[in-house]
């Protein structure tokens, strides 16, 4: 026993009226990620999640190096006789030009990436939480927060089934801390007064599958430039190979272009899948699915991501990367983080010191994304403008070092200490540039 009653690396006795150290609200990328932290570190974790597992989440399916790297620490094994389909890097097009850019050769990064649906892959990583301790119980939805009435703060959450052949009835569920990770419209984080901030750069992208040819490409391709014959349309594209005989094809568009409100973008789709190539059988006959869309909320777009005892992971904090469109490294890096500083938080001996630690929740996150974030939001914005995109695509596609040194940026791929003149540019940039 410690001077204040309690074994070293074990939080603190739980409230009697708790039913779990901590709650996690949804069980997609970030959410699994963060409980999977918790319960490795000896915490008891409630993981909720209002769907039923296999489902579908609105997505490319593109995994960069980055996110490798979280499933690799996560214990997840990657095994293309699994159904993981590696990439070498990204196919770039635009400007008459089409370049490959590898990943790069990095210690603190694998050089590969993967493609996966989000049906198997959400539920491989929900799957490594509870292999982990985490207690996951799907078809339950969280409706609100349980606040304390004279502090505001969260003490824990009302749910109802809503699996096959729930009653439906409410009840609630009670822990010290609760983590919101339901996604970008994040209900719990409105009910608890965050909203989004509308000063932050948002996208908004569909995708569909296709039975294809080019199932198995080993590039994410992306194009900038999207064309209905001559007209420039507005907005970027991608075609990721599966692998498993089918490609997701999509396509998106930031809050900061001209025509961000009035797109139809199912329209825009047909118009640009009409240009390519007959035999990549992108056509209406070789569509498996529903064209289906969501939002993407970038550069963090809610904040704070830490108040009165919530914190906030991934879409549900607006993590998204703004250079590419990113959100599933990001959602499980943030879970990870969020899991280090509940565990630091719960071990600490009284409230006021708890709270402390749990501060440092958005500086954390600051440190990893702030100054990176900046930039991206400055980026997005001159991508806004369409002469921007034909400058770039024109005069900055054909340099390969150039291009290079883009990679590493729009991907958040440098080493963090030493690397190439790329890696101490873009973080020399990344550090200086205020963390707003
Ligand atoms: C069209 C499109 C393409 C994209 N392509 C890519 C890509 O190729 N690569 C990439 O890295 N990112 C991509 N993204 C971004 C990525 O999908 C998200 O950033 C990522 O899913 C965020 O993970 P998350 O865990 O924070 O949230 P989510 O994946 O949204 O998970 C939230 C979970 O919470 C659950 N939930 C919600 N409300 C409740 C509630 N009240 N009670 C209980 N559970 C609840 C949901 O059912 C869900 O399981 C794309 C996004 C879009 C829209």
């Amino acid at each position: 026993m410690t001077q204040h009653g309690f074994h070293a690396g074990q939080s603190r006795a739980r409230r009697a009226s708790d039913d779990a150290d901590v709650i996690v609200v949804g069980a997609g990328p970030g959410g699994s990620s963060a409980a999977y932290h918790l319960a490795r570190a000896g915490l008891d974790v409630l993981l909720l999640e209002k769907s039923t597992f296999p489902r579908e989440k609105v997505c490319g399916d593109g995994l960069t190096p980055r996110a490798v790297k979280q499933l690799v620490g996560m214990g997840i094994t990657l095994e293309p006789a699994d159904g993981w389909f590696p990439n070498k890097g990204i196919r770039i097009i635009g400007g008459g030009v089409r370049i490959e850019l590898d990943w790069p050769e990095l210690s603190s990064y694998p050089g590969f990436g993967l493609v996966r649906t989000r049906r198997g892959f959400d539920e491989i990583v929900a799957r490594a939480a509870q292999g982990a301790g985490a207690r996951l119980a799907e078809g339950v939805t969280v409706t609100g927060p349980v606040l304390d009435e004279e502090t505001g703060r969260i003490t824990g959450v009302i749910v109802r089934d809503t699996g096959d052949g729930a009653a439906g009835g409410e009840r609630a569920y009670r822990a010290r801390l609760v983590v919101a990770a339901d996604g970008n419209s994040s209900r719990l984080s409105l009910a608890m007064g965050l909203r989004k901030r509308d000063d932050r750069p948002l996208g908004v992208a569909i995708r569909t599958y296709y039975t294809s040819p080019r199932h198995d490409d080993d590039y994410l391709e992306t194009w900038l430039e999207l064309r209905d014959g001559n007209a420039l349309l507005p907005g970027y594209g991608w075609i990721f190979g599966i692998g498993d005989g089918t490609s997701n094809v999509g396509l998106g568009l930031l809050n900061t272009s001209a025509s961000f409100a009035h797109t139809d973008y199912r329209a825009m789709l047909r118009s640009w899948l009409a240009t390519m190539p007959a035999e990549w059988g992108f056509t209406e006959e070789t569509r498996i699915a529903p064209v289906r869309g969501a939002a993407l909320p970038m550069g963090f777009n809610r904040t704070p991501h830490y108040t009165r005892g919530l914190l906030l992971v991934g879409d549900a904090g607006g993590m998204v990367n703004p250079f590419n469109g990113e959100g599933i490294s990001t959602a499980m890096e943030s879970g990870e983080i969020a899991a280090q500083v509940i565990v630091q938080a719960l071990a600490r001996p009284d409230q006021s010191s708890t709270e402390l630690a749990l501060q440092g929740y958005p500086q954390a996150l600051k440190d990893a994304y702030g100054g990176y974030y900046t930039l991206g939001r400055k980026f997005v914005g001159a991508i806004g403008h369409p002469w921007f995109m034909q400058f770039a695509t024109r005069h900055g596609l054909p340099r390969p070092t150039l291009m290079r040194f883009t990679m590493k940026l729009l991907a958040n791929l440098t080493e963090p200490r030493g690397g190439d003149a790329a890696d101490r540019v873009i973080n020399a940039l990344s550090k200086i540039t205020p963390a707003a």
